[in-house]
């Protein structure tokens, strides 16, 4: 496996040579969105420069151009996923669209009064509140897979809700508060094994790993969002099973997904398309072409050992900061590079300000995960997020910035002193 040039990878990067406040821009939020590479920038303007039509409806030069450069990112997301037929790969809005088809179009068709749907405690609200609503809908039984100590799913709680045998279990492939990375592989299965129908969350995961469909112990959906790996926002995707897609009604009506409408009845598409009614996002999904042909050159093997490396080497500089709690494992053990954490004394969306100042941008908040927040009774944390082209000496600046917070807001508690105005 070759190793990341991480310098090079830099250039790839436009952003990334931008300064914030006057100080060098150390993007710590990867797990809000990742940048964009050049080749994704170059992609888009392509595209609408040159192939801008619509798709599907013309039999026009630019039109077949346009269909033809939308269709054959299907395969580029099966290669990507590891998958063959290129009718499951659904084109949606992102992992939030994704997941409400799914809850909406799987759950007309499967669930029943009194059914169990379970999800777990260190869900996005994305894959909670979509089957939350759906239980309360339908009359079900909404479950959570509670989480052990260090976040990662309880075995008991697993155990208890796979024996109620729920017709849907919804699970992320990893956190994006802890970090977590599930061990999907053999709860999935132990979930298929209990009758249940499963759904992957891989909004955190597909960004830091290579995402095998074959090795997910037979998991019957996959969701992700195309802005998390480097490619446009409003663009995502949902894989499924076609047997299970071929079963499901259609979410949205409209243009492309009919075969025939009648005055009283309408027929639909064949798969992909019954599931993407209107005028496709298209030109973002040429995008999203464009950030797996490039995370493909760079490979995601050699993405995810470095980037388990720089976990490892911050994970050990976080924790030599003094009053610094992290919410989620402190060893190397199935963990991505997604730090929450708290700083003793000082609110979460003070360190952030704090840290925007020295250009450091991290998140601070609920994360859109407030079941695990309140887990961990925390109403907001502060979250550096890794990806790969960030370095050693940008996790640095983070834990020197963190010790100069720390000594700052002690200071500004015995006396009057400004957020917005730290000491650079
Ligand atoms: N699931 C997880 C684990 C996420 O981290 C996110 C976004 O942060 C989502 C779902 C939702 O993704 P999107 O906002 O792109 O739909």
């Amino acid at each position: 496996m070759k190793k990341l040039e991480v310098g090079q990878i830099r250039k790839d990067f436009p952003i990334l040579t931008r300064s914030v406040h006057g100080k060098p821009l150390i993007y710590l939020d990867n797990g809000a969105t990742l940048q964009k590479p050049r080749a994704v920038l170059d992609a888009l303007e392509q595209f609408y420069t040159h192939s801008n039509a619509n798709v599907h409806r013309g039999v026009h030069f630019l039109s077949q151009v346009a269909t033809e450069a939308y269709e054959s990112v299907r395969m580029k997301v099966c290669r990507f996923i590891g998958t063959e037929d290129s009718s499951e790969i659904i084109f949606t809005k992102g992992t939030t669209d994704a997941l409400n088809l799914l809850a909406s179009s799987l759950g007309d068709w499967k669930i029943q009064p009194g059914d169990v749907i379970a999800v777990t405690r260190m869900e996005h609200h994305a894959n909670f509140v979509p089957w939350q609503q759906l239980a309360k809908r339908k009359g079900a039984d909404f479950r959570i897979i509670e989480l052990d100590p260090d976040l990662r799913i309880s075995e008991s709680s697993l155990e208890e809700i796979l024996a109620l045998r729920p017709k849907v279990v919804a699970l992320s492939l990893m956190s994006n508060v802890s970090g977590v990375i599930t061990p999907a592989a053999s709860i999935i299965a132990r979930a298929k094994a209990a009758g249940a129908i499963v759904v992957a969350d891989a909004a955190q995961a597909i960004a830091h790993q290579p995402i095998r469909i074959s090795e997910l112990g037979g998991v019957d959906f996959i969701a992700f969002s195309a802005h998390k790996i480097g490619g446009p926002t409003g663009v995502g995707v949902l894989w499924g099973k076609a047997s299970l897609l071929n079963a499901m009604p259609p979410y949205q009506f409209g243009g492309d997904m009919i075969s025939q409408v009648g005055d009283t009845e309408t027929t639909w598409n064949t798969l992909p398309w019954k599931f993407e009614a209107g005028t496709p996002n298209f030109a973002d999904v040429v995008g999203l072409g464009a950030a797996i042909d490039y995370l493909e050159r760079l490979g995601m093997k050699a993405i995810q050992a470095y980037e388990s490396e720089l976990t490892k080497y911050t994970l050990a500089a976080l924790n030599r900061v003094p009053g610094l709690k992290i919410f989620g494992p402190r060893n190397t053990e199935s963990r991505g590079g997604v730090f929450s954490f708290a700083l003793e004394g000082v609110h979460p969306h003070d360190l952030a300000t704090f840290l925007d100042v020295q250009g450091i941008a991290v998140r601070a908040g609920h994360h859109c995960a407030q079941p695990l927040l309140k887990r961990i009774q925390q109403a907001a944390t502060t979250r550096a997020s890794l990806s790969f082209y960030n370095t050693e000496a940008e996790v640095d600046a983070l834990t020197g910035a963190l010790l100069q917070a720390q000594k700052y807001f002690s200071k500004k508690q015995e006396g009057p002193a400004r957020v917005n105005n730290p000491p650079s």
